[in-house]
């Protein structure tokens, strides 16, 4: 990390803020809370258009199972729930803009920069960056990258556009099938091409693939795309090597590409701070990295016993909260209250009035207002 003494030329006006939160995975989002019922404030940068890391980029349909006292829920269900769960705490959220500068200043305090050009000077950051900004991998041919957006897709924004074409579908993983099986009944006609026999696709979606491919509903072919094919500069299709040596025509209006997506822990790598297999070690009491005031949580960080898991991630937000405070208040005597009797944290999350419970029991988390 660069000194203050280097950041003249970068020092502009600056959001205040107790903490700056890297990342609004359910990880990030939940950090919000925990720092907001200890009275933090804070501001939470994500890379994506979209809060919810990976839940809502990888799986947003899916159901999750583990997540207590919520028997099942998909994960697109468990952010907007993080999402009306932080809401008292009026977190200032600043999506599509990715952290990449940490300063740490003379006094103590950082200065974070993102993409856009947004600056905050905050008292400590957390990083919730998960395994990184997710880039999706892309197809190596000549003439790709003039049909991305348009004819050539890594995702899938807007059904609706799919109706009626003629869609050629790279993949065998879960995306490629759900997103086969979910088309097939809007477009004109739907090819998917995988490179091996073997599927990673939930075994259900495989079965009902065969099904309709039995059924004529759609097309399957074993093979690598070697070429894109144009007429006119107008996707037209795709040249398909099988198996069998043959280079086969697949026509195409629409090409839908989902060969996964791979995680680039970008700047993060660059703050100095120590690493374990791309991940920032931490001490599992605090969930420091490193570097004093800079913690780490979710699936970026690495302690004995780490497991990549939304409920140790969530653990691991509650006790970074209570070591953020002390950072912060070094010498601060804390408190524990619990949010059922606390009037404090009702203050705090907006519930306190002339009925709230009066707190009867001694309290349990940080409430020194
Ligand atoms: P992420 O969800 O990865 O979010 C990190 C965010 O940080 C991203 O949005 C990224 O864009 C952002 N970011 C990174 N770098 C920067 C930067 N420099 N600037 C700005 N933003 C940045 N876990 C379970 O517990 N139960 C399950 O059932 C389950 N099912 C899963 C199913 C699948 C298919 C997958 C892939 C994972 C599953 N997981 C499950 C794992 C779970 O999703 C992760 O543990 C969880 O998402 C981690 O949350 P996080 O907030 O740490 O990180």
């Amino acid at each position: 990390m660069s000194r203050e003494s280097q950041l003249a030329l970068i020092d502009g006006p600056a959001i205040d803020t107790d903490v700056v939160i890297v990342g609004a995975g359910p990880v990030g989002l939940f950090q919000v809370f925990e720092l907001g019922l200890l009275g933090l404030k804070c501001h939470i940068v994500d890379s994506l258009p979209v809060a919810g890391g990976q839940c809502v980029e990888l799986y947003p349909d899916k159901p999750i199972y583990d997540i207590p006292a919520i028997p099942v829920c998909t994960g697109r269900e468990l952010i907007e729930r993080l999402l009306e769960q932080i809401r008292p705490f009026d977190a200032g959220v600043h999506l599509g803009q990715e952290v990449t500068e940490v300063h740490r200043r003379e006094d103590g305090r950082f200065h974070v920069v993102t993409s856009r050009g947004t600056h905050f000077r905050a008292g400590a950051i957390v990083i919730a960056g998960g395994v990184g900004s997710f880039q999706p991998r892309r197809l190596a041919l000549d003439g790709a990258e003039r049909h991305e957006g348009h004819t050539l897709h890594y995702r899938v924004r807007d059904p609706r556009i799919f109706e009626n074409e003629d869609l050629l579908i790279l993949g065998g993983g879960d995306s490629a099938l759900d997103w086969t099986l979910n088309l097939v009944e809007r477009a004109r006609s739907v090819v998917l091409v995988h490179r091996r026999p073997e599927f990673r696709a939930a075994p259900a979606s495989v079965a009902r693939l065969f099904e309709l491919h039995d059924a004529g509903q759609l097309d399957y072919l074993e093979g690598h795309v070697q070429q894109i094919i144009e007429v006119e500069g107008q996707l037209a299709g795709a040249a398909v090597r099988t198996p069998d040596g043959l280079t086969r025509r697949v026509s195409a209006t629409q090409l839908l590409v989902f060969w996964g997506l791979h995680p680039r822990l970008g700047p993060i790598a660059e703050w100095g701070l120590e690493l374990n297999r791309r991940a920032l070690r931490v001490d599992a009491a605090k969930f420091e990295t490193s570097a004093p005031g800079i913690f780490a949580v979710g699936d970026i960080n690495d302690y004995p016993g780490k497991k990549k898991l939304i409920l140790s991630g969530f653990h691991e937000t509650a006790l970074a909260a209570f070591a953020i405070q002390a950072h912060l208040e070094p010498g601060r005597k804390v408190y524990l209250q619990y949010t059922t009797t606390s009037p404090v944290m009702h203050r705090r999350l907006g519930i306190a009035g002339p009925d709230a419970e009066p707190a009867r029991e001694p309290s349990r988390r940080s409430g020194t207002a």
